[in-house]
C-alpha cells in the first residue's frame, strides 16, 4: 500500500513520502502528514529479537513507501554504523526507577543525530528518485542541537549546501563551538541578533516566499528542511521507541503486552509527537509526558486547551527546549481536528495574527494521552543532583527536565506504570549547567576545564565530539539581524 502525503494546512495533497522529505514544507507554510498512520505489521515479539538497523527497517518502510528495500537499508546502513559509539545506537540504562534511553551516543552527542544521520541519505534518494537537477539548499533554525547534526551530516554531501541560523548568546558554549568550527565548503553558520521562535519564523518565511524560490530556481538551487518539520526528521524518530520497548521485553523488565508510559523532554514537540505516532502504530503505552522547562507553553496548553505564546522567552540551562512555537504541535492539532486541514489552518492563523488559539473539548479529549508538566531551574538542577547521588549516574540539563517531570508525576498520581525516559544529550554537551547542579558554582574557569571536572566527577571519558572542539579553528563568524536573513541567504549563495 502506497501512503500519500498532504499538507496540514490542505494546499498540497497527493506527494509520495520522498516528495514530502525533499520539500520539507509545505507551500502553504503547512507540515506533511501522511493520509493514515500505518500499524507495525510484524508481532511485537518479533522486535525483541532485532538490531536497531532492522526494527529501522521495519518501522520506516511502512512510512516511506516509495522507498524500494534496497534504497531503504542502503540509507539505514549508512547512518547506523560506526558514527555511534555503541553498536546498540540507543542503549536503554535503568537508573532510579526508570529506564533512561540515551538518544546521544552519535556524532555530535545529542538525539538530533537519530534523524539527521538518515536524512542526507533519503534526501539523496529522494532527489535521485524525482529527477531533482538542482543543488538542494538546508536551511535550519535551530535551538543548539539540531544545527551541529545537521552541519555533521551534510557536509560535504554532493548536491547540498547547508544554511544554519542559531539564536546568538541562546545556546551553550559547547553547543555553539560545535557548529561554528564546522568543516565542510558547502557549509554555513549564521548567529542572529533574536530567539529561537525568530530564528524557526525566519526560516518558515523563507521557503513561503515565491519569489525568492522563483530567483533559487533560476540559481539551480531549491529549499528543504533539517527540522523537525520535515517528515524525514519524524519517522527515524519513531523507530528507537518501538526498539526501546523491545528491549524492555527482552531483558524481562517487562512482559510483550504490557504497557509502558513515555517521559519527552520537549521543545518543538518533534520527538514527544514521535513516540504518540509509535502508539498509533500499535506500541502499548499508556502516558505519554510532555516535559517543559520555564518556557511552559506546552504545559499550559495541556491544562487548559489554550496554546499562548504571549509571554517572555526564557533563557534555560536547556536551551534546546526554549521554545514558545512548538512546530510539531500542528501535526496533533490536524489530527485530532480528525485531519481537518480547514480547522487546522484556522487555527495557526489565529497563532500568527493573535499569538494564541484555543482548541475545542472534542480536541482535548483526543489529547487525552497527554500529560503535560515543567521543571523550574531548581526542580531541573535537583533532580541532576539526586540521581547523581543516588545512582551516580549523570543526566543532562534536558534530560533532567524529563527527569523531574516523571518523578512528580509519579508523586501525585502513584501511576507505577515502567516509564522510558528520552533521554536526549550527553551531560558533556551541558557541562558547566550540570556540574554546578551536583556540586554547585564552578566560578570563572574555562569550559572546557569544567568539562574535565565532570569526566572525573561521572567517571566517564570525554566524548570526541567535545575533544575535537577543544583546539579546532573557528570558521564561521557571520551575524545577522533577523529582518536580513532572506538577504543573507541569497549573498551566501552567490546570487
Ligand atoms: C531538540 C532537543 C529537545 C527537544 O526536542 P523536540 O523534538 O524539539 O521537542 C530536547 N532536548 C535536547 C537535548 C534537544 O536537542
Amino acid at each position: 500500500m502506497n501512503l500519500s502525503y498532504q499538507s496540514t494546512r490542505g494546499g498540497e495533497t497527493g506527494l509520495t513520502a520522498s516528495q514530502a522529505i525533499l520539500k520539507g514544507l509545505a507551500d502553504d507554510g503547512g507540515l506533511f502528514m501522511p493520509n493514515e498512520i500505518p500499524k507495525l505489521d510484524v508481532p511485537l515479539e518479533a522486535f525483541a529479537g532485532y538490531s536497531y538497523q532492522e526494527t529501522a527497517y521495519r518501522v520506516m518502510r511502512l512510512f516511506l513507501t516509495d522507498f524500494t528495500e534496497e534504497e531503504l537499508r542502503g540509507c539505514i546502513a549508512r547512518a547506523y554504523d560506526s558514527k555511534f559509539d555503541t553498536e546498540e545506537i540507543a542503549p536503554l540504562t535503568k537508573a532510579d526507577g526508570a529506564y533512561y534511553l540515551e538518544l546521544f551516543h552519535g556524532r555530535t552527542i545529542a538525539f538530533k543525530d537519530m534523524a539527521l544521520s538518515i536524512l542526507p541519505h533519503l534526501m539523496i534518494v529522494s532527489a535521485r528518485k524525482n529527477q531533482v537537477k538542482n543543488d538542494i539548499v538546508i536551511l535550519t533554525a535551530t535551538s543548539g542541537d539540531t544545527g551541529k547534526a545537521a552541519l555533521a551530516g551534510f557536509a560535504d554531501v554532493p548536491g547540498t549546501r547547508i544554511i544554519v541560523f542559531y539564536p546568538k548568546g541562546g545556546v551553550s558554549r559547547v553547543q555553539e563551538l560545535q557548529m561554528i568550527t564546522q568543516k565542510g565548503d558547502n557549509t554555513a553558520v549564521v548567529s542572529i541578533h533574536g530567539n529561537f521562535d525568530d530564528a524557526q519564523t525566519g526560516v518558515k518565511k523563507i521557503f513561503g516566499d515565491r519569489a525568492f524560490g522563483k530567483q533559487l530556481d533560476d540559481a539551480g538551487f531549491q529549499l528543504s528542511s533539517a527540522n523537525s518539520i520535515n517528515i524525514g526528521r519524524l519517522v527515524p524518530q519513531i523507530v528507537y521507541y518501538v526498539y526501546a520497548y523491545a528491549k524492555l521485553v527482552e531483558n524481562g523488565e517487562i512482559r510483550c503486552g504490557d504497557e509502558i508510559n513515555i517521559t519527552v523532554p520537549t521543545g518543538n514537540f518533534g520527538n514527544i509527537l514521535a513516540a504518540y505516532i509509535a502508539k498509533q502504530m500499535g506500541l502499548p503505552v499508556k502516558t505519554l509526558l510532555c516535559a517543559s522547562n520555564d518556557n511552559k507553553v506546552l504545559y499550559d496548553f495541556f491544562r487548559t486547551g489554550v496554546y499562548d505564546r504571549r509571554r517572555d522567552f526564557v533563557l534555560t540551562s536547556s536551551p534546546s527546549m526554549d521554545i514558545l512555537i512548538s512546530s510539531n504541535l500542528e501535526r496533533l492539532i490536524y489530527l485530532s481536528a480528525g485531519c481537518d486541514a480547514a480547522k487546522n489552518r484556522e487555527l495557526m492563523a489565529e497563532l500568527s495574527s493573535k499569538g494564541a488559539y484555543t482548541v475545542t473539548e472534542e480536541m482535548r479529549r483526543f489529547m487525552g494521552d497527554f500529560y503535560g508538566g515543567f521543571a523550574t531551574e531548581e526542580e531541573n538542577a535537583a533532580e541532576i543532583r539526586k540521581v547523581y547521588e543516588d545512582t551516580g549516574y549523570v543526566i543532562d540539563t534536558h534530560t533532567g527536565v524529563a527527569s523531574a517531570v516523571y518523578r512528580a508525576y509519579v508523586a501525585a498520581s502513584g501511576d507505577a506504570t515502567p516509564t522510558v525516559i528520552a533521554s536526549t544529550a550527553s551531560p558533556f554537551k551541558f557541562s558547566r549547567s550540570v556540574m554546578t547542579a551536583i556540586a554547585g558554582g564552578q566560578g570563572d574557569v574555562d569550559e572546557f576545564a569544567i568539562v574535565d571536572r565532570l569526566s572525573e566527577t561521572a567517571n566517564l571519558a570525554v566524548p570526541q565530539a567535545v575533544e575535537e572542539i577543544r583546539r579546532a579553528d573557528i570558521r564561521h563568524t557571520r551575524e545577522c539581524e533577523i529582518a536580513d536573513m532572506e538577504s543573507v541567504v541569497a549573498e551566501i549563495l552567490g546570487l
